[in-house]
């Protein structure tokens, strides 16, 4: 197929690219993120050039011989292996980001739970998820392949790093092959922390002044956020409002995770316990109840209450 295309999204060498792809194949792999052939990843080389993996490999071991080069309709220019499948993914992303040279998509397991239960990301709970994720949208689902499917990330790609594919998987995109995967590990640890804590009966949110602290710094360290753009200034920033209009299209409804509590102005630290009992009514007639059981009970046993 044809020769090596000249880099000029970066000064690095083909031959690195190359094996910075191989590298976050096996992290992905060794994460459990990419079963069997699983998962694909991509680097922009050139206006029409776009260096990616091969389908039918597992990512965990791949060559740098391996790797296929594509043109941004995702026609093979080079490579002895057929390009990923689902590369048109990456290509719609890279034409609506100009900034993003990479994409990683795998199907990280806790993340994809999420995906599947169409259940809305909790935010303001871990300070590193404020300031690098923020709010993470669940797209439409379609099936994967073709540019149908490709197409549903397009309403969310502007607003965010990381997007949760319904019934699917992930996609992180990025400067580079590194910091590209780095959004979808840490989305992954993310839903794995809030499983676990929900699991151990309640999951405690940062209060609106602990998460405007966050939403600072996040500013001062120069990642943008969409709850710090015009027209948001009125959002609960703890409600999911950037992606929450998607949700009737998407399927998406809370239902795992309590809401947070509402960000007014005067909010404290609250938790929400999905597992506590309900409370008592006042009215409630305890004498009436410990007659009934104690009757219930007696009847079981065959012995008439006194
Ligand atoms: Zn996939």
């Amino acid at each position: 197929m044809a020769t090596t295309p000249a880099v000029k999204t970066t000064t690095k060498p083909l031959s690195k690219l190359k094996e910075e792809i191989c590298d976050i194949g096996r992290r992905i792999y060794n994460k459990g993120f990419a079963a069997g052939n699983d998962g694909n990843i991509s680097f922009r080389l050139g206006p029409n050039e776009v260096l990616c993996t091969p389908t039918m490999v597992s990512k965990g071991f791949m060559k740098p011989s391996d790797l296929c080069i594509v043109d941004m309709e995702g026609n093979q220019i080079a490579g002895e292996r057929k390009r990923s499948s689902e590369i048109l993914l990456h290509l719609t992303i890279m034409k609506e980001r100009p900034d993003v040279n990479s994409v990683v998509h795998c199907h990280p397991p806790h993340a994809t739970a999420f995906a599947v239960a169409r259940e809305p990301i909790p935010q303001c709970v871990l300070p590193e998820v404020e300031v690098f994720l923020g709010d993470i949208p669940i797209t439409k689902y379609e099936t994967p392949g073709g540019q149908k499917f490709a197409d549903t990330v397009k309403p969310y790609v502007k607003t965010a790093n990381v997007l949760i594919l319904a019934n699917h998987g992930t996609v992180s995109f990025g400067e580079t092959v590194e910091k590209a995967y780095w959004w979808t590990e840490i989305l992954d640890a993310y839903c794995r922390i809030l499983m676990l804590s929900r699991d151990l009966g309640r999951v405690t949110y940062l209060s609106k002044q602990e998460t405007k602290e966050l939403l600072d710094l996040k500013q001062k360290w120069g990642y943008s956020d969409p709850r710090l753009d015009k027209g948001m200034e009125n959002c609960d920033i703890c409600a999911n409002d950037v992606f929450r209009s998607s949700w009737g299209n998407t399927g998406v409804t809370r239902k795992a995770f309590d809401a947070p509590p509402p960000m007014g102005a005067d909010s404290q630290p609250a938790a929400a316990a999905p597992a506590a009992p309900a409370p008592v009514p006042a009215t409630v007639d305890y004498d009436s109840i410990v007659k009934a059981v104690t009757e219930q009970v007696c009847r079981e046993l065959g012995i008439g209450a006194a």
